[in-house]
């Protein structure tokens, strides 16, 4: 008998098809099929009634048993409707890059093998060690454990071998000496770990400032998941983050199998999502694309720095959320979603005051204080990068031989106006966005509306015609540092000096061991870092935050103030000096006062006055070309044939990036009351017979965007 299958297509942007097969086949198995001329990997959503035209046979099967299940299919299938996607678009991220030899076949069990001291430290300490020898037993004293594969890769094999002949170290698969570090919770933290665990199929939002627990109470509520056998994953927004964690969870749980997964792992990968979805991981680590891996039995997804932008994928297809997608994965499968962050984004913000999300927080800071804030007003001292009174400061931590951070704002940034005398920003009057400055054409444009001008020569608010465009970056700020303290040791993180992981970690564990004295840096060093003897943190420039053309500017740089806030005083009385021309803004006045539910209250009335998220979806279309005024032209029939939808069409205008890789971009924001109906619509007018482009135009859908900029 012939059944036939709706079959969503790998790597191909279409809706899935009807295949033909002479046997009956699981839901969620992979199979071969023929399109065109070629073949594909096809996933096998469900059978369907035999359709009224020809259908072409299934090839070949993949995997003997299915290794999505029927939810899997079901978050995959809403996801695609939901980015404007297709199905075998999102099915592909649950799976490997190469979908070869990666059959659904058992396969041994591969576990996390360390390596530990076996004799006492007084014995080892007596007896004669070479120098790598050496490194080791210390590297382990400090670390109690490091994992095999990776003591191979750091240290010779042979002093290795040595020290185990010596019977002094040994190699073991779990580690029966390594205590868990579990900490006994405050009052506050069992409370929260209670009410989670009170309600498992909420969605919950962990809000707490930097150093309040919060790692700690999520640790707790998945302990009780895993003691219910059932998987825990852990995302965080980057790579970078995963080490510091990955160590304290070790610790935490030294009995568990621990899974790491994100995308730069290279062969480690395979092995890993291959241990994920044969159940042979408890606690999954990763980015992400992590949120994709079809681990079984999920009981609890825990999203680490929600208001993370690293959680959209913006630069390839699909454009999809890792929140939101995590929160509908856990519907699904009737697993808790944890939500942690010390400063939530705007919407979380809202759905927990609605109650849509329970939320908890967590008030007190669980070691060291909060530290001291202090705006400099940096009006008419353009010429200085670091104020004196940062000077003055940074000597006192010097002397008591302690760390200061000094954060440095990306640079090539926003090339946005500004007054040297008053501060005043340049925004567009209808937008409330900051104007971006154009040299070519001397003139200001706002990239919402399209509103532009010709470049002022005097600031509206004061009248000065001292105005300036730009930041300031890293190594300016290195090299002034270098200059005015030469006896220090100063480091520098940006994306330039440090480009991977082991770069990363060489540096991390240099600040941890006090070899350095300050450090500069950009965004890098606001994240999740935990050093104890960071002193001050100096914010050398805020206002190229509030002059990023995009409706979240003011979440951002509030964000931002508030992690880099959060990087002082952990274990030391901490201070933070905030250097700016715009003092007075509401954001600095809110962090300064501890008035934080301020800020959010503020922030949502200004959005729902101009209709940004939450109170309404956007959807932003990019239309690129080779040329530009083929990009234009096409910009302009795509707002026609979207005409008459449920939206509000802003645009066409330039994008804030206009040129980007030699291709001419201009968008489209749409500003939708439900996004269901406008992503129905788009459906039906952005047909290849409605938009007639040229095959070279390229139109990118990005659904919900972090950000317009
Ligand atoms: P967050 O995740 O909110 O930044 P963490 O959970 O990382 O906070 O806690 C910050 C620091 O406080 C960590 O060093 C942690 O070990 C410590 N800590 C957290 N809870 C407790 C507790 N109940 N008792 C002692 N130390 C704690
Ligand atoms: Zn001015
Ligand atoms: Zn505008």
């Amino acid at each position: 008998m012939t059944h036939f299958y709706s079959i969503a297509i790998s790597r191909y942007p279409i809706q899935p098809l009807v295949y033909s097969f002479s046997e009956k086949l699981k839901s969620g198995v992979r199979v071969w099929v023929p399109i065109r001329n070629s073949k594909k990997i096809g996933y096998v959503l469900r059978e369907v009634e035999k359709p009224p035209f020809q259908t072409r046979n299934i090839l070949q099967i993949v995997d003997e048993v299915p290794l999505l299940d029927d939810k899997m299919l079901q978050l995959a299938i809403e996801m695609a409707k939901r980015y404007f996607s297709s199905v075998g678009e999102i099915l592909d991220l649950s799976f490997l890059p190469s979908h070869k030899d990666v059959k659904s076949k058992k396969i041994t069990e591969v576990k996390n093998r360390y390596l530990i001291l076996s004799a006492s430290v007084s014995k080892i300490l007596i007896s004669r060690l070479g120098r790598r020898e050496e490194e080791i037993v210390e590297y382990l004293l400090e670390n109690d454990s490091v994992e095999y594969t990776y003591a191979l890769k750091k240290f010779p094999r042979s002093s290795i071998k040595s020290l185990e002949r010596k019977g002094f170290v040994r190699v073991v698969e779990m580690d029966p000496l390594f205590h868990p570090k579990k900490l006994k919770l405050n009052s506050e933290q069992k409370m929260v770990v209670k009410e989670i665990l009170s309600s498992p199929q909420k969605p919950h939002l962990l809000y707490g400032i930097t150093g309040s627990g919060k790692t700690e109470v999520y640790f707790e509520v998945a302990e009780n998941v895993l003691n219910e056998s059932r998987k825990v994953m852990i995302l965080v927004p980057e790579i970078s983050l995963t080490p510091q964690l990955l160590l304290r969870i070790r610790q935490r749980f030294p009995n568990r199998k621990i899974g790491v997964y994100h995308s730069a792992l290279g062969a480690a990968r395979k092995k890993e999502w291959l241990r994920a979805v044969h159940g042979e991981i408890d606690i999954l680590l990763g980015t992400r694309s992590a949120v994709w891996v079809p681990i079984k039995n999920l009981g609890l997804i825990i999203v680490d720095e929600e208001q993370d932008e690293s959680y959209k994928q913006y630069a390839m297809r699909p454009f999809y959320n890792a929140v939101d997608v995590a929160k509908r994965r856990c519907e699904l499968e009737k697993a808790t979603l944890i939500l942690s962050s010390a400063t939530p984004r705007v919407e979380t913000y809202y759905d927990a005051k609605e109650g849509k999300i329970a939320l908890h927080r967590l008030s007190s800071r669980a070691v060291g204080k909060l530290p001291a804030i202090r705006i400099v007003d940096m009006r008419g001292r353009r010429t200085e990068i670091i104020s004196q009174e940062l000077i003055s400061e940074m000597e006192k931590v010097a002397k008591s031989g302690n760390q200061s951070f000094l954060f440095v704002p990306r640079k090539g940034f926003s090339p946005r106006m500004q007054c040297a005398n008053c501060g005043y920003i340049f925004t567009c009057p209808n937008c409330d966005v900051a104007l971006t400055y154009h040299k070519n054409t001397f003139t200001l444009k706002c990239h919402y509306c399209g509103f532009s001008e010709k470049v002022p020569d005097e600031c509206p608010k004061c009248g000065s015609k001292n105005l300036i465009k730009g930041g300031i970056g890293t190594e300016r700020v290195e090299n002034e540092v270098s200059k005015i303290f030469p006896g220090l040791r100063v480091k520098r993180i940006d994306k330039d000096e440090i480009n991977d992981v082991s770069s990363l970690e060489e540096v991390l564990k240099e600040i941890s061991e006090m070899k350095v004295d300050i450090v500069v840096g950009t965004k890098m060093i606001t994240k999740g870092l935990d050093f104890p003897r960071v002193e001050l943190v100096g914010v050398i420039d805020t206002d190229h935050v509030f002059a990023i053309p995009d409706f979240r500017a003011n979440e951002r740089a509030f964000q931002l103030i508030a992690q880099m806030a959060g990087r002082a005083g952990r274990g030391v009385e901490g201070r933070v000096i905030i250097q700016s021309m715009e003092p007075d803004n509401s954001v600095f006045n809110a962090i300064m006062n501890g008035n934080i539910e301020g800020f959010y209250e503020e922030e949502l009335k200004r959005r729902k006055m101009l209709g940004y998220p939450p109170f309404k979806d956007l959807i932003l279309l990019t239309i690129q070309d080779k040329e530009a005024n083929r990009s234009k032209t096409f910009a302009f029939q795509t707002k026609n044939v979207l005409k008459g939808g449920p939206f509000e069409i802003l645009g066409p205008v330039e994008s804030p990036v206009f040129k980007l890789k030699n291709m001419y971009r201009y968008q489209l924001l749409l500003k939708c009351e439900k996004l269901e109906d406008a992503l129905d619509f788009l459906r039906k007018r952005l047909t290849k017979e409605n938009l007639k482009f040229d095959p070279s135009i390229s139109l990118k859908v990005d659904v919900q965007p972090y950000s317009t900029f």
